[in-house]
């Protein structure tokens, strides 16, 4: 970046200094031929209105006397018909016709002529003036803008030393320039938790701020998967330690014969949890991926959806001694079967295993309005224990549970909630839950009816 920036600095410098001699020269020359002009203007003048100039001798006696006309002045008189009659720098005699000469034929016909021309005489570039006198011949001064020519070539070894001290300066600015640039983003990348993007250029702002949120989101995204991780692997060791140790209590025959069976049970149990387990993880992973799913998205009715799971889990609720109940009517959405049922299932467990004896749930599937957007209500309302106001914010955290026994007792993983709140929210929709110790919880899901179009967001989720 240095390089690029020394490369530009260096570039529009040596751009600014070559217009700007370009520029001054051209200037300083118009000014020059001006005043040169200006000045065998005044020299004819006053030539010509001394006593004689209009013959050669005579003239060429002034011409002489005259000290001060410094070097370059050409003194030339033209007869009418275009005879040179007298040159000060060249012989008269050898001297061609110069009636064509511009100035000369123009100070014929209006009395004074000017130009700039390349001399054949001088072989230079010359500046004329000439001016018709009384008897008739042309009176013509001239010199040559060599003089112009010198002062620009005085300039370029100037030019040369500015162009020095520039790239010296360009370099130096550049390094600064890259540095300042630079600093704010190496300050950043040392530290990506502090709390502030480091000061910076307006234009970087935006930039920066991205790029901190994104590292502090990357940063959060590992720590949850290494708690996540380190909380797999202590879920997945209390089954199999007792899975362990009681098939070696078996293997060794340490158990007493009566035992085995309850044993075995034991073990069954432990390998159906650790597989239930498995499951939840594996499908919080693709949920996570969000992973093609094998069916495509469809209309469905989240109503029979309902009215099926709540069919399948009377067996289980007639276990923990609770009644369970569905009502509402015919809601279709845009939606992913199993996602669905995974959802339904999940509330409707929980409502079962933390509910009471003799408590019921009751489940309610309708479609609503929410403002402009046609949505699904499902609302699970259970009489069961209830959650303390200060876990309600983090129940639906991965492995976060109220009651750590109850749910490994009734068969919990801790995830069930947080596939939950994937599902919702993959869907575009909101969770609301109303919770009362000893009463019971009420849980609404909101889900927009046609995918893409997202709800508002409500608590829990
Ligand atoms: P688990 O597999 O432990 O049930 P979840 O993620 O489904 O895990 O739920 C997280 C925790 O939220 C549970 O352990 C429980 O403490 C609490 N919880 C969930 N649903 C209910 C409910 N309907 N009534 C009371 N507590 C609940």
């Amino acid at each position: 970046m240095k390089k690029k920036i020394n490369q530009y600095l260096i570039g529009v410098s040596a751009f600014a200094i070559a217009l700007t001699l370009i520029f001054t020269t051209c200037i300083f020359w118009r000014v020059e031929l001006e005043q040169g002009m200006e000045s065998l203007r005044e020299t004819t003048r006053l030539l010509a209105s001394l006593e004689g100039a209009g013959q050669p001798e005579s003239l060429a006696a002034y011409v002489e006397a005259w000290e001060e006309r410094g070097e370059g002045l050409r003194v030339t008189l033209i007869a009418q018909d275009g005879n040179v009659l007298y040159d000060s720098e060249a012989d008269a005699a050898g001297m061609d016709n110069h009636a064509d000469r511009p100035e000369v034929e123009e100070a014929i016909r209006s009395g004074t002529g000017e130009g700039m021309r390349y001399s054949s005489t001088i072989g230079a570039s010359t500046i004329y003036c000439a001016m018709r006198m009384d008897s008739g011949s042309v009176l013509r001064t001239s010199m040559t803008t060599d003089g112009v020519l010198h002062a620009f070539l005085q300039l370029i070894p100037l030019a040369i030393v500015m162009i020095a001290v520039l790239v010296a300066l360009a370099s130096v600015l550049s390094m600064v320039l890259t540095r300042r640039f630079i600093a704010p983003i190496r300050e950043m990348a040392l530290d990506p938790l502090r709390k502030e993007t480091p000061e910076t250029y307006r234009e970087l702002k935006p930039l920066m701020e991205m790029i901190s949120s994104q590292q502090k989101e990357v940063l959060a995204a590992a720590g949850m998967r290494q708690e996540f991780t380190a909380n797999v692997s202590h879920e997945l060791k209390t089954p199999l330690t007792a899975i362990s140790g009681y098939a070696e209590l078996i293997e060794t025959g340490i158990a007493p014969e009566k035992d085995v069976m309850r044993f075995a049970q034991e073990i069954h149990q432990n390998a159906d949890r650790l597989l239930k387990l498995i499951n939840d993880i594996i499908r919080l992973s693709e949920l996570d991926m969000g992973a093609a799913e094998q069916d495509r998205e469809e209309r469905v009715d989240l109503h029979a959806i309902a009215k099926g799971c709540v069919e399948s889990l009377q067996v289980n609720a007639r276990n923990y001694d609770v009644t369970i109940s569905e009502n509402g009517e015919c809601a279709q959405l845009t939606a992913y079967r199993q996602q669905m049922e995974e959802l339904v299932y999940n509330l409707c467990d929980n409502a079962i295993r933390y509910n009471v004896k003799g408590g019921s749930v009751s489940v309610s599937v309708e479609p609503i309005h929410q403002g402009e957007a046609a949505c699904v209500c499902l609302t699970v309302r259970d009489t069961g224990i209830g959650i303390p106001n200060e876990h309600l914010g983090r129940i639906f955290e991965r492995f976060y549970r109220v009651d750590k026994s109850r749910s490994k007792q009734t068969g919990g993983t801790g995830l069930g909630l947080a596939i939950v709140k994937h599902i919702v929210a993959q869907a575009g929709g909101t969770i609301r839950i109303r919770s009362t110790v000893g009463k019971g919880t009420t849980i609404t899901v909101l889900l927009p009816e046609e995918r893409g179009s997202r709800l508002e967001n409500g608590n829990g989720a």
